[in-house]
């Protein structure tokens, strides 16, 4: 039976949409439309495939206002970031649409005759999309999926599947084929469910909390589907003394506030080594205290609500009432608000230190020496991104390798660009997307001998 999801906007409570969740059966028919129109795809022109991913990006390119302002209303993004992650993705459909025609396989030396490796589609690809970053994540998967040659079911998170039904909508005006593309808002345990469970679906894209990934990676075992898991984070941002302080201090804020603190890669332990602590901590008080809380469509807004009720009351649980710490601002009233906060004199082992909060919260442990700062950051079962400070070029590289985690930077905190890599070590996934091989993971290695002896 079908059931209707209220969207809220989570600046203001107020309803902003109604969407009907889809279920098993509604799964069971989007899986025949798309294996249909996936066979087509798949016999057309490489050049013709690029062709209209490359007018799909052009056409969400002339909708980035519109995608941008839907996002703001449905997820509480800022306006900026809201721009920047529609014009995300128009930029990893134009990055897969280049890599149509470059799908290449091998020739290998053999003795005997002639051999060859075929790239060739997966057929029906499910993608489960979370919440916090509805537009890009769901083209994270769709966009390689497609230009390999395979169809597309994209999943939305309850709270956020607007974005996501207009981009469907903007695929077929940009003439993708019918039913290559389609978007089955409702519930994980439904909609979701039934795209791991059904044998039509030949690969799951998750994104998503370690505790559902883990789950779904054991459902997929049982029919040996492909399956990619982008999971949990909890990424250090290690500050040596003999880092430039100022700008490790003034950077610091954002790298775990950016988007709520709602981010897989924030920064949320800051490791800072004991003889810059007290320097380090008088410049980013007052950082943290200036970053503008509010109005996620004001121009000046660094930051807006979490995503719901139920994100904010488990946020507030992991901040003990009067515990040592830096405070921002945060409006008052109706909408999801949590300030700014940075907690000092936490344990390493609590769980405010260990566990993914998704909020804007961060703890600040100091460490001694390079040892002991691989040692704490290393010290989670996670292992998404991580940031290194400091001036010295051979500690910066011997840092970053022994980090256990999929992306590092050094003197910045920028995880994400679609060209390169991206995915974690230990339980923050499995797999890898973007990047050179991006198109890679949807397909299949077919290997031919063609023997010359006959
Ligand atoms: P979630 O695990 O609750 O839900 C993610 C998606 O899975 C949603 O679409 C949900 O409806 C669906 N789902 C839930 N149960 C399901 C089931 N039994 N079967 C199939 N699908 C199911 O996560 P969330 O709260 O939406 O997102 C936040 C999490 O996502 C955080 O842990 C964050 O770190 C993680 N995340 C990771 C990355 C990354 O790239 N590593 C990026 C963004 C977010």
């Amino acid at each position: 039976m079908s059931y209707e999801h209220h969207i809220l906007n989570p600046a203001t409570e107020e309803v902003v949409a109604t969407v009907t969740a889809s279920t098993a059966a509604d799964v069971d028919a989007a899986v025949v439309r798309a294996t249909a129109a996936q066979r087509a795809w798949a016999a057309a022109a490489p050049a013709d495939r690029a062709r209209l991913l490359r007018r799909f990006a052009a056409t969400v390119d002339e909708h980035i206002e519109e995608l941008a302002r839907l996002e703001v209303r449905e997820a509480g993004h800022t306006l900026g970031n809201a721009r920047w992650e529609a014009g995300n993705v128009r930029d990893l459909l134009d990055f897969a649409a280049g890599g149509v025609e470059r799908l290449n396989g091998r020739q290998i030396p053999v003795a005997g005759g002639l051999d060859i490796t075929l790239l060739e589609p997966l057929g029906v690809i499910g993608v489960i999309a979370p919440w916090n970053f509805p537009m890009p994540i769901a083209a994270w998967g769709t966009a390689p999926a497609l230009a390999a040659g395979n169809a597309v079911l994209l999943k939305p998170a309850e709270t956020t599947p607007l974005t996501a039904l207009r981009l469907a909508e903007l695929a077929r005006e940009a003439g993708l084929p019918e039913h290559l593309f389609q978007v089955l808002p409702g519930a994980g345990d439904v909609a979701g469910h039934a795209l791991v469970e059904h044998p039509g679906v030949a690969k799951i894209v998750f994104t998503g909390s370690t505790r559902v990934g883990k789950r779904i990676m054991a459902e997929c075992a049982d029919r040996v589907k492909r399956v990619t898991l982008e999971l949990g984070g909890k990424s250090p941002n290690i500050v040596f003394a003999d880092a430039d302080i100022e700008a490790a201090a003034l950077a610091t804020p954002m790298s775990f506030l950016d988007n709520s603190g709602q981010d897989c890669c924030a920064r949320t332990r800051i490791l800072v080594q004991r003889t810059a602590y007290d320097r380090f901590m008088e410049l980013l008080a007052p950082a943290v205290e200036a970053v503008v809380v509010g109005d996620p469509l004001d121009d000046k807004t660094q930051m807006g609500p979490l995503i719901s009720r139920s994100q904010l009351e488990r946020v507030r649980a992991y901040v003990p009432q009067g515990a040592d710490a830096i405070r921002g601002s945060a409006p008052e009233g109706p909408g999801f608000w949590f300030p700014p906060t940075v907690l000092t004199g936490t344990a390493p082992d609590a769980p405010v230190a260990t566990e993914e909060v998704f909020g804007p919260v961060a703890v600040v442990l100091p460490f001694d020496d390079e040892q002991d700062a691989v040692r704490l950051a290393n010290a989670t079962e996670y292992g998404l991104s991580g940031s290194v400070w400091t001036r010295d070029i051979g500690r910066a590289l011997r840092v970053s390798r022994a980090v256990r985690a999929g992306n590092l930077s050094v003197n910045s905190h920028s995880s994400v660009r679609y060209s390169t890599p991206f995915g974690g070590y230990k339980q923050s996934g499995l797999g890898r997307e973007l990047g050179p091989d991006a198109l890679t993971a949807f397909t299949e290695t077919k290997n031919i001998f063609i023997s010359t002896e006959a």
